[in-house]
């Protein structure tokens, strides 16, 4: 079935925005069972740019900076204001950061800070900088190959949010609260499409339950 596109916004203030556009656009087309509607891939910058999404990722890069320029484009109210209503958010790396409602190491200007979620900056410190691993997910098959740079951890989920993801040894590094999905990683930088496509299918379940309740 060919329905309206679904029009997914990535915030592209600063940060990986660009590999994560251009991999939702990729997941729409690999994956089957998304592929009955287009994605139309949106930059954000401004409040119009919001309108009529179907979800919105905000990338990695450095929460700092992010959160500065979401308070200068008057993006931080909308954003959370747009989440709190049911739209799917996605946050990566420092995503997850301005995602959680609790952040250690450094706390942000502006913030969504939605996430039942305590978060650790920086979390592995200079030791272990960057890395990769294999981690098996909740809601995929096989593990997903995870990178890690200067990322953060998840050191408490509260009761409204549900680990995902785990590092062996336990600690969590990806969490869903409803609409709203966090991962420590970033997926965009792998030739890994599923998670892109969870994230396309929950928009489109979100998009069906709106058109249901207007
Ligand atoms: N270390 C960054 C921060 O604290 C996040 C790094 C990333 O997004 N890759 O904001």
């Amino acid at each position: 079935m060919v329905g309206t596109p679904l029009t997914i916004g990535v915030l592209a203030v600063q940060g990986d925005f660009a590999e994560h556009a251009a991999m939702l656009r990729r997941a729409a087309v690999d994956a089957h069972d998304v592929g009955s509607r287009e994605v139309a891939v949106r930059e954000v910058r401004t409040p119009r740019d919001l309108q009529d999404l179907d979800g919105l990722i905000v990338p990695g890069g450095e929460s700092t900076t992010i959160g500065k320029l979401l308070v200068a484009y008057g993006l931080e109210a909308p954003i959370r204001d747009a989440a709190r209503n049911g739209l799917p958010v996605w946050g990566t790396c420092a995503g997850m950061i301005l995602l959680a409602r609790d952040i250690v190491g450094g706390e942000p200007d502006g913030r969504i800070g939605l996430m039942d979620l305590k978060v650790q900056r920086n979390a592995f410190g200079r030791q272990l900088d960057s890395f990769e691993v294999d981690l098996p997910f909740t809601g995929l098959d096989r593990p997903i190959h995870a990178v890690f740079i200067r990322a953060p951890l998840v050191e408490r989920v509260g009761p409204e949010a549900e680990a995902l993801a785990t590092l062996p040894g336990g600690r969590v590094v990806a969490a869903r609260q409803g609409n709203l999905l966090a991962t420590a990683f970033h997926p965009e930088l792998t030739p890994d499409t599923r998670l892109h496509a969870m994230f396309i299918r929950s928009c489109q379940q979100a998009a069906g339950r709106r058109r249901r309740a207007a």
